[in-house]
């Protein structure tokens, strides 16, 4: 275990299965037709890699890179597009992939400006949810795991642009946020 983590919530071989299951249920439920992954950017690269691969239909993927007015650790809602969609969504079957599904501020703004360009079908896919954070509702179709309000890294989450590469999830120990500040 790397020396900053506190405590592993998710190994790797969990995360694994979890993902698995998840490209199992998005492969049934879209039989017959195709998808667009589209992944946020940066926290869901490491997930939408493994994702896409145990999704049987066929899929496209795209990637958007937002930044949220606000510190590093709280969301404001309020979002800036720094890098939009090459695709044209229009009449397609759109599921956005999230990392972590936290007050939901950036997921709504996002859902809204996806809905707008009219895709057949906007659905999401979060691997992470906090459990009682959301303020506000998100229709969200396949979650990977509710977890408790804890700020997590590891498998694509950072703290400070760290710990992204680690391949488990899970909470850094005190200091670590210390060193930063
Ligand atoms: P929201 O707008 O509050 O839902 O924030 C969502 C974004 O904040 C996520 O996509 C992450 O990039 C970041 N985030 C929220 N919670 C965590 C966490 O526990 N660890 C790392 N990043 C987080």
């Amino acid at each position: 275990m790397h020396p900053d983590m506190k405590e592993v919530i998710f190994t790797e071989e969990r995360i694994r299965a979890r993902v698995r299951e998840l490209g199992e249920a998005i492969s049934r439920d879209y039989a017959g037709e195709s998808v667009l992954l589209v992944a946020v950017l940066r926290g869901a690269a490491l997930f939408i890699a493994d994702l896409a691969r145990d999704i049987s239909v066929p899929i496209e993927m795209d990637f958007m890179a937002v930044s949220s007015y606000g510190s590093s650790t709280k969301s404001s809602g309020v979002v800036r597009i720094l890098k939009d969609l090459d695709e044209l969504i229009e009449g397609r079957n759109v599921l956005v992939v999230e990392d972590i599904l936290d007050t939901g501020l950036t997921l709504k703004y996002l859902l809204k400006n996806l809905a707008s360009r009219k895709p057949r079908t906007l659905e999401v896919v979060a691997l992470l949810s906090k459990e009682g954070k959301q303020r506000v509702p998100i229709q969200c179709r396949y979650v990977g795991f509710n977890i408790p309000d804890e700020f997590v890294v590891g498998y694509g989450l950072d703290f400070a642009e760290r710990y992204r590469n680690l391949p488990y999830i899970g909470i850094l120990k005190p200091e670590a946020y210390a060193e930063e500040a």
